[in-house]
């Protein structure tokens, strides 16, 4: 057998809430077969799989009796292009910032809001990441995955995928699909979308009147880095709670009690609120219970300040939740996946 499966393993180090549960066996995975091989060892021993990538956006809760398949596929390559754009294959093991470090480099564009956001390639469709008025799903064109009820590989469109905000296809029908590659298509011509954050003002405090991706980039990554705290200093998964997306009446009338609130204005016509202003102004900024707490900087980010259990974390974002709903009528839903046993 190829396979070096591991037994007990901490998933300390392989989270970024660096909550220290451990894994039954664990086994990195570079290649389809590979993955076939583990899904079938679980198989034969009725053992229940979790699919890894970078950690980042996970809550585990208890340790887990299950393989956890470190999936490690690496690889990009050019598969086409022409004097508009390009499109490219990308592996699942790939860390997204380094892929979108190298798309820029390349002269390419699209992908230079969603720098510095961590994890690999193959999760980012998961929850369509996005960052800075500019989605996943708006520069993907396929993605490869397997699919563990049928053992057969399928290319799925965007369409296929089912995006949403934070939301897709693979999140809703969690475990069944292992993505493999995404195939991305990438202009040549930059249009960039600087309307979000203080992207505008910063790139003018930066005296760059006319910014290239690459500027875009540089300035997406020295604002995140200034207000998210970086997880090898302070582990975290980044957003906890997702955006609540309201009615235009129902946003209005926030409005009139909260004149500052702080809201965007989608095209179907809703109104999506910021989370973090909401819990801020519900005073749970820098509030720290035990080594639980929320970051100082940003109410929207929960931090483990060592030793907190993800069953800690979860108990203080169900009082911030609790809270939110008496003082604004609103429900929170929590971003990152919640996994135990
Ligand atoms: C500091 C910080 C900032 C962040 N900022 C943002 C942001 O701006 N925008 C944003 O959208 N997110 C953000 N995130 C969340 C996170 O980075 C993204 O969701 C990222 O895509 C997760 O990738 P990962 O490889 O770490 O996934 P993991 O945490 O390993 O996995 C996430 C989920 O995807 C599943 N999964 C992983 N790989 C695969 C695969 N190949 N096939 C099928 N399922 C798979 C897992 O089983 C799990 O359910 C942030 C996180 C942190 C820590």
């Amino acid at each position: 057998m190829s396979l070096n499966i591991q037994e007990q393993v901490s998933l300390r180090p392989y989270n970024t809430l660096a909550v220290d549960v451990r894994a039954r066996f664990f086994v990195a995975v570079n290649s389809l077969e590979q993955l076939r091989e583990a899904l079938l060892w679980a198989s034969q021993r009725e053992m229940a799989v979790f699919l890894l990538g970078g950690g980042s956006n996970l809550v585990l809760t208890t340790d887990l009796e299950r393989l956890v398949i470190h999936l490690q596929l690496q690889g990009i390559e050019i598969l086409s292009e022409d004097a508009a754009c390009a499109r490219i294959e990308v592996q699942a093991g790939e860390n997204w910032h380094a892929f979108v470090q190298w798309s820029l480099a390349q002269g390419l564009s699209g992908l230079e809001n969603l720098s510095l956001i961590p994890g690999n390639v193959g999760a980012a469709p998961v929850q369509n990441i996005g960052a800075y008025g500019v989605e996943l799903k708006d520069h993907l064109e396929s993605v490869l995955v397997f699919d563990r009820q049928t053992g057969q590989t399928q290319r799925l469109s965007n369409e296929q995928c089912q995006f949403a905000y934070r939301d897709s296809l693979f999140k809703r029908e969690s475990g069944r699909r292992v993505i493999l590659s995404v195939i991305f298509k990438l202009p040549k011509q930059a249009v960039l979308q600087l309307d979000y954050g203080h992207l505008r003002s910063y790139l003018a405090g930066q005296r760059i009147a006319q910014p290239t991706p690459l500027d875009v980039s540089r300035a997406v990554c020295a604002i995140r880095a200034e207000k998210l705290p970086d997880p090898k200093q302070l582990a975290n998964v980044g957003s906890f709670f997702k955006n609540p997306v309201v009615s235009a009446e129902h946003a209005e009338q926030l409005q009139k009690t909260y004149p500052n609130i702080v809201s965007f204005a989608q095209a179907d016509g809703q109104v999506k609120l910021a989370a973090g202003w909401l819990i801020e102004q519900a005073g749970w900024k820098g509030v720290r219970q035990g080594d639980a707490g929320v970051h100082a900087k940003q109410a929207l980010v929960l931090v483990n300040y060592g030793a907190a259990s993800g069953q800690q974390i979860l108990e203080l974002a169900a009082q911030i939740q609790a809270d939110i709903r008496q003082r604004y009528a609103l429900e929170l839903e929590i971003e990152p996946n919640v996994i135990g046993s």
